[in-house]
């Protein structure tokens, strides 16, 4: 089973290029859904191949059945997901999570993040009435290696902390409980707002940080006094341009710098695990930069369970239970590389797909891995045999 779903998007020229006259110098030509042939600045023809490329045609929705809809069904099943879109500023990035508005736009349009929410409440509406859930948001900003809570302003510094039977978590972060879609988009929109209104304050380009979106899906099984969680990210990356190169100064060339340091990371951690595989090395560099620690599950799912043994789970905050903490390898991780079709970007678009060539060659086969945590009653659970995440390339 794949663990991380690999695709390209080209959105269609804007205005400005063609007046430009760059319809006359597109540089892709489509092969078939997965394949097209890229013109590089030497005129030389690349082949690129990847889970699924969407042409200027596509549909958003498209978009978000191939990529996004089979990820939202597994983090319902406590399977942590991540959807991420890359690419130089202008590529269509935000487009593609948010659409136009993420409240007022048309349906056609949408882009990922409402129909995430909306897939999300679907998929969990219970038949049971022995099954309860909650659906919790948060929203974050990475700006120069700094996490700012975008439901928050205040809080412009969350470190990120590991728990044993959490995962990966950021400390003092505003979560918000979501009860229907509508209540969902309404706190995203307030985090964008907010994030506009930081960057007013601050002066800066929505473009030079990080937007990242955290769903944390927990649902109560009553009967079985038992609380499982799964955590589906969103993350709209900072634009992948080399903006050094433009002669860039000051804050300009620093902020540059530490984009590109943490977009690296993310090759960089990308690149072990396809070098594990082939067994050169075994260290996942995910300290390397605050996006790729946060990202840490996206390739490394944990199944929490959390086994009441007196009373009900509504209470059990100070009673005895157990907590077991599965380790999966089957984290779902969805990379949109997303392209300009212009010939004048045809640099920053071959790096964008190079980048997204280079996390195609993750795959993973699932083993699940438990770990044991000590309830406090002093019991422990068993590890089950066969404990190894095991990944292969393709
Ligand atoms: P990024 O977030 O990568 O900087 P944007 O998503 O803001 O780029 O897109 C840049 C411009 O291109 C915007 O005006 C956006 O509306 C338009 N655009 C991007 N992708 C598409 C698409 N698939 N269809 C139509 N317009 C698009
Ligand atoms: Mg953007």
């Amino acid at each position: 089973m794949s663990s991380i779903t690999v695709c390209a998007r080209f959105r269609p020229l804007t205005s400005k290029e063609k007046l430009n006259g760059d319809a006359d110098s597109v540089c892709i030509r489509c092969i078939d859904s997965e394949t097209f042939v890229f013109k590089d600045d030497k005129d030389e023809e690349l082949t690129f191949s990847f889970d699924r490329v969407f042409y200027e045609e596509s549909k958003q929705d498209d978009v978000y059945q191939f990529l996004a809809l089979p990820i939202v069904r597994d983090s319902v099943n406590a399977i942590n997901g991540t959807i991420i879109t890359y690419g130089q500023t202008g590529a269509g990035k935000t487009y593609s999570m948010e659409g136009p508005g993420i409240l007022e736009c048309d349906e056609q349009k949408k882009g990922l993040l409402p129909r995430v929410v909306k897939g999300l409440f679907d998929s969990l509406s219970p038949s049971d009435e022995e099954l309860t859930f909650s659906i919790k948001l948060s929203m974050v900003e990475i700006y120069m290696e700094k996490i700012r809570d975008l439901f928050d302003l205040s809080k412009d510094n969350i470190q990120i902390k590991e728990s044993k039977s959490r995962g990966i978590i950021l400390h003092g972060v505003t979560e918000i409980t979501v009860l229907d879609p509508a209540e969902a988009l309404q706190s995203l929109s307030r985090g964008i707002a907010n994030r506009a209104v930081g960057e007013t304050q601050m002066n800066l380009a929505s473009s030079r940080s990080h937007c990242v979106y955290i769903f944390t899906i927990q649902q109560e099984f009553l009967r079985e006094k038992r609380m499982r969680s799964g955590k589906l990210i969103l993350v709209d990356l900072a634009g992948s341009e080399k903006v050094e190169k433009t002669g860039a100064e000051g804050r300009v060339l620093e902020e540059a710098k530490t984009i590109n340091k943490s977009l690296s990371a993310l090759g960089n951690v990308i690149n072990s695990l396809t070098c594990g595989l082939q067994g050169k090395t075994s260290h996942i560099p995910y300290r390397d930069s605050k996006l790729t620690r946060m990202l840490q599950d996206a390739l490394v799912s944990f199944f929490i369970t959390i086994i009441c043994q007196i009373i009900p789970i509504i209470q059990q905050i100070s009673v005895p239970h157990k907590v077991f903490l599965t380790k999966g390898g089957t984290a779902r991780t969805a990379l949109l590389c997303c392209c300009s079709p212009s010939a004048s970007n045809v640099s920053e678009s071959l790096s964008t797909l190079r980048f997204g060539a280079r996390a195609k060659h993750i795959k993973s086969s699932p083993r699940v891995h438990c770990i044991e945590e000590k309830s406090n009653t002093g019991s422990t659970a068993s590890s089950p045999p066969g404990d190894e995440f095991s990944l292969r390339i393709m």
